[in-house]
């Protein structure tokens, strides 16, 4: 379940900062190539270095963050409209379903991206016990 380590050409490079790095999207250990084979499911492999990304296991986290973090931003908008504006009561579903949506969206990535980066820092895995 460990990474796998360091190849000869990443070995003296400095790793990237997970936080960066998962924000960007990017591979863990070199920090160049994508951790993504598309919006949401990660890569085999990396494609620069070849870091095995098998290995990250968010579970639920993501969907957890980014609807915590979406539902905040989504209400306080949602305040801010009703405050600012006071629309029809039809207003609210007809742009904040979609907006949620993406919102959530949007950060379901990121928070996927950085779960993965900072499990793999932490080398953080299933817990065994050892003989
Ligand atoms: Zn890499």
């Amino acid at each position: 379940m460990s990474p796998e380590p360091a190849g000869p050409d990443h070995a003296a490079a400095p790793p990237p900062s997970p936080i960066v790095a998962g924000l960007l999207g990017r591979c863990p250990r070199c920090g160049k190539g994508s951790m993504f084979k598309n919006f949401l499911a990660l890569a085999d492999r990396c494609t620069v270095c070849g870091l095995d990304l098998t290995f990250a296991d968010t579970g639920d986290g993501p969907a957890f963050f980014a609807s915590f973090l979406g539902g905040f931003i989504v209400l306080g908008v949602g305040v801010w409209l009703q405050i600012a504006y006071e629309p029809d009561f039809w207003v609210y579903p007809v742009v904040f379903i979609p907006f949620g949506a993406v919102v959530c969206l949007g950060l379901i990535r990121l928070c996927k991206g950085v779960l993965v980066s900072l499990q793999y820092a932490n080398k953080a895995g299933q817990g065994r016990f050892e003989p």
